[in-house]
């Protein structure tokens, strides 16, 4: 999880406040000292420490939170605050041109993430009914064009490609002319990387940016090198003037020292975060949802968006309705599991329900659970249709428990045990039919 040694640290220390009645200032500066080191060692920038804890220390130190009756509460509050103005307050999407064609320009470092990036973004367009272009401006990796060119048809996107013989500017402005002809209204052009900065690469970026004029200009960065990142940031600032950061591979970085640090020296906002390869593993950047997480208060907005786009609510609405009509058969239970896969590892829900925090998932095996599911996917597929409608079937007949057992690798005791969870259920569910009765009878009747 990102961010998974500075929130329990923090989460810790800011604990045994909230045990305390009242709060001296010696407890509030040892606290600080403890906030202070857990920043450090999440690898944020010293001088950016040293002002947040400043700054935080001043605040729990005024009257307001010492004579206050929940004094910890308070300090909670006060350093939630100061992490969301530390990632830039509120979040900043993307700008659109009013000009009917918005070009977006994807810099920075090779590897990171950059060509994967393109696609994410394009996609998320594309689902917002927006017509993304995508162009290859990477010449001189082998296999770039190639690798843009497998994105773009996983996700349906075009791509807008000269080869590689002629100029990263050429091709910059020949896309524009391309995409105006063919009706598509957002550009995003994918440009070279190099290992290192260096003034070839920071030249040709500089000459793209003044032929085409973007709205944005996005430097994509691997928050899992830090400090290093800071200083990508820093420097491509400089020379291009970003209009935006996006922090890639989020879900490996366990510090997080990158992004709390890049609104604060850049002065640029942090929009968009990788959090997987795949194509849909992109977020919004919301700083103040992420310090809630940070804090371990959880991120219900998120959860709740993530559930509003994966979830079909119509098939949802259905299957509650048959489970309370006691119609609730595997083909339901089937379903019932895709759409719950649809939002994603288990492990990132989890992360933004609030008063969850990723230490009281130790000795709990996750990918263990995860296995259960693929096991029970496959004992339901390896069902008749006739069976998956009429779960009686399988559960009287030992002969087609065998069958399905060999058809999904598993044996008759794992068909027997998820049987007895479903009849649980059933039985629960008639309960819960029946509570609804009473209480319907209860309020209206005689
Ligand atoms: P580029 O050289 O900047 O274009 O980088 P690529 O897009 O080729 O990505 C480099 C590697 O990082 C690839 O293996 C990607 O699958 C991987 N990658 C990109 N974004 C993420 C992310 O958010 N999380 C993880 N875990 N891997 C990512």
């Amino acid at each position: 999880m990102a961010f998974e040694g500075l929130a329990s640290k923090l989460q810790e220390t800011l604990k045994k406040l909230k045990g305390k009645g009242k709060l001296s200032e010696k407890d509030i500066k040892e606290a600080m000292r403890e906030v202070k080191l857990a920043l450090l060692e999440a690898d944020v920038n010293y001088k950016i420490v040293k002002d947040f804890v400043k700054k935080v220390s001043e605040k729990c130190l005024g009257n307001e939170v010492l004579e206050s009756l929940t004094p910890g509460q308070q300090v909670i509050k006060i350093v939630n605050e100061e992490l969301t103005d530390l990632m830039g307050k509120t979040e900043s999407e993307i700008k659109y041109s009013s000009s009917g064609l918005t070009i977006i320009m994807l810099v920075g470092l090779q590897g990171a993430g950059k060509t994967t990036m393109a696609g994410k973004l394009a996609l998320q367009m594309r689902k917002r009914n927006k017509k993304p272009l995508l162009v290859a401006c990477d010449i001189y990796r082998p296999a770039a064009i190639k690798q843009l060119q497998v994105v773009g048809k996983s996700i349906e996107v075009p791509v807008f490609t000269m080869g590689d013989k002629v100029s990263p500017v050429d091709i910059a402005k020949a896309s524009i002319e391309h995409a105006k002809g063919n009706g598509n209204n957002v550009l995003i052009v994918d440009t070279a990387g190099r290992l290192h900065i260096d003034e070839n690469l920071m030249g040709e970026l500089s000459n793209i940016k003044d032929s085409i004029n973007p709205d944005e200009i996005l430097l994509v960065v691997d928050s899992m090198t830090g400090q290093d990142a800071v200083n990508v940031a820093e420097s491509f600032n400089n020379q291009l003037d970003i209009s935006g950061v996006i922090l890639t591979k989020l879900d490996g970085d366990t510090r997080g020292g990158a992004a709390l640090s890049i609104k604060a020296i850049t002065g640029k906002p942090i929009k968009f975060v990788g959090i997987g390869e795949k194509m849909n593993e992109i977020e919004v950047f919301h700083p103040d949802r992420m310090a809630s997480r940070i804090l371990g208060m959880g991120d219900v907005l998120s959860l709740i968006e993530k559930a509003q786009q994966s979830i079909d609510e119509k098939k949802a609405q259905e299957i509650g309705s048959r489970m309370l009509n006691n119609e609730f058969n595997f083909e339901d239970f089937l379903e019932a599991m895709s759409q719950m896969k649809k939002m994603g590892p288990l492990a990132k829900v989890l992360e933004m329900i609030p008063g969850f925090n990723s230490s009281q998932l130790k000795g709990v095996d996750l990918d263990q659970s995860e296995k259960e599911m693929a096991k029970v996917e496959a004992i339901i597929n390896s069902m008749t249709k006739k069976e998956r409608i009429n779960p009686n079937l399988v559960i009287s007949s030992s002969s087609r428990k065998k069958r399905i057992a060999k058809g999904s690798g598993t044996d008759v005791q794992q068909i027997n045990r998820l049987l007895k969870q479903f009849e649980a259920s059933r039985k629960m569910m008639k309960q819960m039919k029946g509570m609804q009765k009473g209480f319907k009878k209860g309020l209206f009747g005689k």
